[in-house]
């Protein structure tokens, strides 16, 4: 068994989950705790199986109520030793007091190995931020799920870290025409414009294309959640519509496609 669920996806909070029998990894935690802790009791996730992996130390990708939760049940937390200077800089005690488990290589948390590869995302808050992939075997089959938000590029070295994926979550943030009329600031556009901002819906659409055409077999990558969709540049709609575009002109049908949200769980997806 390898379970997967994004609790919620956006600016406002990032929070998935992915549980085997044996372990249960946060990936993200910038939401409030008690909306985490009600999925977790909801999806029947023990406490004690529980990991936090983060991404960055953005506030919605790990927030202060939920740094109190794993502190307080002795709950690791998982994050590259750059990102724990970020973290420790923004939350001091908070972090200083939780277990804390730098990583600078490939780990495992029980049954599940984490890869993590560098990406591109960074302003005056924060100074790195990685994205993951995270496998597990049953028998002999090996089963991957591919995790990237909060990127202003895709080079190949991140193609290379997702191709194989079986579920994909991958940042499908803005549309350019929304955001080139909103009406954000001028500086706060040009960063998500930049390569160390976020990813637009056609890049995150010809980096599924990429990925799906690397990878070993034509049917491994069977589900794709488009997320941290922003809610002053682009809508559901035409994040869908965009990506939908473009893999039909690939010709690509095969994929289940999902549009992650805001404050609402999505479906769970047992890849085995
Ligand atoms: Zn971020």
């Amino acid at each position: 068994m390898l379970k997967f669920c994004i609790l919620a996806s956006g600016s406002s909070g990032n929070c998935s989950v992915i549980w085997t029998e044996k372990s249960a990894i946060l990936i993200d935690c910038g939401c409030n705790s008690k909306y985490i802790i009600e999925n977790l009791v909801d999806l029947k996730i023990a406490f004690e199986n529980l990991a936090a992996v983060i991404t960055h130390a953005h506030t919605d990708h790990v927030s202060a109520s939920v740094l109190s939760f794993l502190r307080k049940n002795n709950i690791p937390l998982y994050a590259h030793e750059n990102a724990f200077e970020d973290l420790l800089r923004k939350y001091g005690s908070k972090v200083e007091e939780c277990v804390k488990m730098p990583f600078y290589e490939n780990f495992k948390i029980k049954d599940i190995s984490v890869e993590y590869f560098n990406v591109y995302h960074k302003d005056k808050n924060i100074s790195y931020a990685c994205g993951f992939a995270f496998l597990h075997k049953i028998n002999t089959k090996e089963y991957k799920i591919g995790y990237l938000t909060d990127t202003g590029k895709v080079c190949d070295k991140i193609i290379r870290s997702l191709i194989n994926s079986n579920i994909l979550v991958i940042e499908s943030n803005y549309d350019k025409i929304m955001l080139d009329s909103s009406l954000r600031s001028r500086n706060n556009k040009e960063w998500v414009l930049s390569d160390w901002g976020h990813l637009s819906n056609e890049d995150a659409a010809k980096s599924i294309v990429k990925i799906k055409a690397f990878s070993k077999t034509n049917d491994s990558l069977k589900y794709v959640f488009l997320a941290h969709i922003s809610d002053h540049h682009n809508t559901t709609e035409i994040a869908l519509k965009t990506t939908k575009e473009i893999l039909l002109n690939k010709r690509i049908s095969n994929i289940k496609l999902f549009v992650a949200k805001r404050n609402k769980r999505g479906p769970v997806i047992n890849i085995t």
